[in-house]
């Protein structure tokens, strides 16, 4: 695999509380292939997108192993991991502003990200790529828009051009946290299809971070479910659409807008997300859970193969065709 997580934890340090927010992970992602991880916020996708890109702050333990192509990169040092950022993974987020310096011009963000990529690229050549990216983007007047200052650009514009520069370091990898969760529906489709479209042409890997089902349909090839910090249902997209098992996995299907139920209220998942500091004794769904018995209260399920290559944590969900 080109990424491979193997029990990842991520624990922060508040005084003297130390809370665990990611709990024993473990995932790959082959080259070309789009993994999605869908929960709830507080659920800890982000978190692990984080981890992953080693962009956590200073009062954060990650523990486990992540693999990038066969490199332990906990064991680098902060220095290697930002070079790798630079070169070979890439990370867009929902709020493309956050990223963006409003103080330059597009071409100039741009032109630093190949810069370092490039050492000794030529100012011809960093223009030439720079209207050669935001092109691929499907930025209209590219020549225009590199010019101008990112506050002068549309939302949806924006994260256009954070894609770019994402593409400016011929990533391996791509993770995308919510990368349209602050667009309309329009730009949100136009830059799910972009995501598709670069991950099928270049075989970039893709993480994709969401809490919205419905844009998981499209875009990812398996999917990660997670609950208060853990995984709680994996499989491929095409399995857990047809049958899905996990009773929040449920729950958010039901909870997903349909063409006729468009117009009347959603069916929401009964109760709150969990508070990460103060869990629930057993499985931490139980509170919510429609299937939920006195045995459910007693300890965290694990996660077990109950049909093929279909994992779930729960212990009401039995095992179908496999031994
Ligand atoms: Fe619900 Fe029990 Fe399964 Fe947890 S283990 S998801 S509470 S049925
Ligand atoms: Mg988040």
């Amino acid at each position: 695999p080109l990424l491979s997580v193997t029990n990842l934890s991520t624990s922060f340090r508040a005084g003297k509380r130390e809370t665990t927010v990611v709990k024993d992970i473990s995932f790959h992602v082959n080259p070309g292939e789009v993994v999605a991880i869908v929960g709830e916020s507080g659920s800890g996708k982000s978190v692990t997108s984080l981890s992953i890109m080693g962009l956590l702050r200073k009062n954060a333990t990650v523990s486990g192993s992540i693999l990038y192509n066969g490199q332990e990169l906990n064991a680098l040092s902060s220095k290697e991991r930002r070079l790798l950022r630079g070169s070979e993974m890439s990370m867009i987020f929902q709020e493309p502003m956050s990223s963006l310096n409003p103080m330059l011009r597009i071409q100039s963000q741009i032109g630093e990200v190949l810069t370092i990529h490039y050492p000794s690229i030529s100012k011809a050549k960093i223009k030439e790529k720079t209207i050669d990216l935001l092109t691929q983007v499907d930025i209209p007047n590219p020549i225009e828009t590199a010019r101008r200052f990112p506050h002068q650009l549309s939302g949806g514009m924006r994260q256009r051009v954070m894609i770019a520069i994402a593409l400016a370091c011929d990533p391996k990898l791509l993770i995308a946290d919510e990368p349209t969760t602050a667009l309309d529906v329009t730009t949100q489709a136009q830059i799910l299809s972009l995501i598709k479209r670069l991950n099928e042409q270049n075989g970039t890997g893709v993480v994709f971070v969401t809490h919205d089902l419905s844009v998981v349909a499209t875009m990812a090839d398996r999917v990660l479910v997670m609950y208060a910090g853990r995984i709680v249902e994996e499989t491929t997209v095409h399995e857990l659409f047809d049958r899905p098992k996990h009773p929040y996995t449920i729950g958010l299907m039901e909870a997903m807008p349909t063409l006729d139920t468009k117009n009347e209220r959603l069916h929401a998942i009964q109760g709150n997300p969990p508070n990460i500091v103060n869990l629930p004794i057993g499985c931490s769904f139980h509170p919510r859970c429609p299937w939920a018995t006195e045995a459910c209260k007693e300890a965290v399920p694990d996660l077990e193969e109950k049909a093929a290559t279909h994992y779930v944590r729960c212990i009401h969900v039995k095992k179908e065709g496999i031994e």
